[in-house]
């Protein structure tokens, strides 16, 4: 086989993309893997005069057609980036956001603010573990807990767990079971920092999503019923009422679209003093803090 320039086999890569992404997508894909399995990156394909095996080649084909069939990346490659640490992932789990660094960084901001050095840290949803790992990295001194109710979320954030050197309990239960919480999760280390990135988004709201996402990842990590959009934030504001105290803080990411409802759920507590919405780079609306 004739060898060809990982510049050229890029830009083709890219091109044939658009089959299944737009132009900047198609453009993001094919530089992430050529970064994530050359080390180079895509700026550099111009003036580094790499070649391709054939075995090479053959690799990144089979990615392209995978990519084609409409697989997110971070699945094919079974892993991603979040928060400087690597989670390996699997389709049981949802693909991290930069929306949710977003999260950990407004967390661990707070705490450096306030001086706080060993909360207990729960979050509730914690699919492939991203949160409560992150956190956990760099606070080592909390107790931290991840909750899920899927047994193969809970096997990947284990395994994500140890592949990043960190000690968080996780456990398998329904956040909507405020009672089962209160009784598993041991909470010996004040303030408590509850954190959570449920599922909200609306399916009536599922048109307005790529099909890639809602052909492969988790629909349970994803949506909730029309008629009943907040339903996991009921559920963590009736644990924050019963469990929370002063000083306690709670972090959400949310959808936008919602951003008042969720954040009159805590303002109508009877132990809340403070809520706030924040916005995300992109100026949406998607997080809630509040303070007990
Ligand atoms: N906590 C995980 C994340 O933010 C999973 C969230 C979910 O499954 N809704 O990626």
């Amino acid at each position: 086989m004739n060898s060809i320039y990982a510049r050229d086999y890029f830009v083709d890569f890219a091109h044939k993309l658009l089959a299944v992404y737009d132009q900047d997508e198609a453009k993001a894909i094919a530089g992430y893997v050529c970064a994530e399995l050359l080390m180079i990156k895509w700026q550099q394909l111009n003036i580094i005069q790499k070649e391709l095996s054939g075995a090479e080649v053959e690799h990144f084909d089979k990615i392209l057609n995978r990519l084609l069939n409409g697989e997110p990346i971070h699945y094919i490659l079974g892993y991603t980036w979040f928060y400087g640490l690597k989670f390996d992932l699997n389709p049981s789990v949802l693909i991290p956001r930069p929306e949710t660094e977003e999260l950990v960084d407004l967390v661990l901001s707070y705490c450096r603010k306030n001086n706080i050095t060993a909360p207990t840290i729960i979050d509730l949803g914690t699919g492939s573990g991203c949160i409560p790992i992150s956190l956990k990295k760099n606070l080592p001194q909390a107790q931290v807990y991840g909750v899920d109710i899927m047994p193969n979320a809970i096997i990947t954030a284990n395994h994500n767990s140890r592949l990043n050197k960190t000690d968080v309990n996780f456990v398998e239960a329904d956040m909507l079971n405020t009672t089962y919480l209160i009784e598993v999760l041991k909470i010996s280390q004040s303030p408590v920092i509850l954190i959570s990135n449920p599922p909200y988004i609306a399916q009536n709201e599922a048109e307005g999503i790529h099909k890639n996402v809602l052909k492969h990842e988790p629909h349970t990590a994803l949506f909730v019923p029309n008629d009943d959009v907040l339903l996991y934030y009921k559920a963590i504001a009736n644990y924050v009422q019963l469990s929370l105290k002063q000083g306690d803080s709670v972090w959400l990411e949310i959808n936008p679209l919602f951003a008042q409802d969720t954040i009159s759920l805590f303002q109508n507590l009877s132990n809340t003093i403070q809520s706030y919405i924040i916005n995300d780079i992109s100026g949406k609306q998607r997080f809630v803090y509040v303070l007990i």
